[in-house]
């Protein structure tokens, strides 16, 4: 805590006190020192998520909320965010100061999703909405819900649901860059046909687009986000997906933009991507650049090993697959695995194929997504981009 970290674990309470559901708390050192207010859960293991270092009122908080929130807009103004894409994350929970809440803008379509009982509490939401209306004029707020973590807190089961408004899907924009413009994806928070963005990799598609070249593969494309940057730039683009459903919304983000990129099509190939790369690269097939960008392998701390095991064999069997001056651009987003980490495999990967690796840029998380010096856990996304030699 002193060293800025906001959470204080039950475990780590003094003689078990009841905490008041999302409630406002005094929190004292062992010798009684103030050290600031924070938002209880009576049921998380996460306990405390400190607020502030002054002493807090309930009745404080819908007007410092709302003040956050308003902060965090600003912020990303700041960092000129808004002129390079319609879509990005306006609040990053612990990041912006604002525990249990995160707050996504796709285009004038908004998704906020709360994650702890203080945020859940009806004032705050209040305040809140009435806040994201006021900044963005919105064509709809839309609410995106984890039944798990609703379990954790002991909230009641929500479904999401259109909570202002009447539009629920939309066109975003992003990455204009020079002679390109901006690529459009679709975006969708009706059931029965979800489609969304990973807006944490946007500067990261920029990024592998600058170096990739000739013949692409992208591995984990999902519904094509570094796919349809690098058909900016490579002739022939592959994108892998186990999800028929997500490979159907990437070809359709294809059509939107197809006039504007290099191949006539891109191949979309439904895989398991580790039986895949396995097979092509004992057949021998090359590719000038590989993108991986795998789902979360480490969802808890024990899962690390195993994990590392998954990211290894990806990137092995990938380097095999690059020709001699390519491409690698391979990701992790388990914050459990951290960057130290993550480059460790890389090289052993990289000695177990025979290949140097030359760290072109070594990445995290778009802008948008702020990092907190003394709280590790903001920093989870791993993009590394390598030539191979
Ligand atoms: N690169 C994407 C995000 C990838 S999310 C983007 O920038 O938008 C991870 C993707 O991996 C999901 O689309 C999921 O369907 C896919 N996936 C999970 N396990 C897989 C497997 N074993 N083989 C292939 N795809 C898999």
């Amino acid at each position: 805590m002193r060293a800025g970290h906001p959470w204080v674990y039950r475990s780590d309470l003094n003689g078990a006190p009841a905490l008041p559901r999302g409630g406002v708390v005094r929190v004292l050192d062992e010798c009684d020192n103030f050290l600031g207010s924070a938002l209880a859960s009576s049921s998380s293991q996460i306990a405390l998520r400190m607020l502030a270092s002054e002493s807090l009122a309930d009745a404080q908080l819908p007007h410092m909320v709302a003040e956050r929130v308003r902060t965090a807009i600003a912020y990303r103004q700041r960092l000129g965010i808004p002129e390079q894409s319609n879509a990005y994350r306006v609040v990053f929970s612990e990041a912006d100061r604002l525990p249990g809440l995160v707050i996504d803008r796709y285009n004038d379509v908004l998704a906020f999703q709360v994650l702890t009982q203080a945020m859940d509490r009806k004032e705050l939401r209040d305040a809140v909405l009435s806040t994201l209306q006021t900044e963005f004029q919105p064509a709809g707020i839309v609410e995106r819900v984890e039944p798990r973590i609703r379990e954790l807190e002991e909230l009641p089961a929500i479904s999401g649901a259109l909570v202002y408004g009447e539009k629920a899907e939309t066109l975003i924009a992003m990455n204009g860059e020079g002679d390109h413009p901006a690529l459009r994806f679709h975006y969708s928070a009706s059931a029965g046909q979800k489609t969304g963005a990973f807006l944490d990799q946007r500067e990261n598609y920029v990024a592998a687009a600058r170096h990739a070249r000739d013949n692409a593969l992208d591995v984990f494309c999902y519904q094509g986000g570094f796919a349809l940057h690098l058909a900016r730039v490579c002739a022939n683009v592959t994108g892998v997906d186990s999800s028929r459903r997500a490979l159907e919304a990437a070809e359709s983000n294809f059509e939107l933009n197809r006039r504007h990129l290099v191949p006539p099509e891109i191949d979309w190939i439904e895989a398991n991507a580790f039986d895949l790369l396995r097979d092509w690269s004992d057949a021998g097939r090359k590719f000038a650049t590989i993108v991986l960008d795998p789902p979360a392998f480490a969802k808890n701390r024990r899962a690390l090993p195993t994990a590392l095991r998954g990211y290894k064999e990806l990137n092995l069997r990938a380097l095999k697959m690059i020709e001699a001056g390519g491409v690698l651009v391979t990701c992790s987003c388990s914050h459990h695995v951290n960057q130290e980490d993550f480059l460790q495999m890389l090289s052993e990967a990289a000695i177990d194929a025979h290949r140097r690796i030359r760290l072109l840029e070594v990445r995290g998380q778009s802008q948008d997504h702020p990092v907190i010096a003394g709280i590790p856990e903001t920093a989870y996304l791993k993009c590394v981009i390598g030539y191979v030699e």
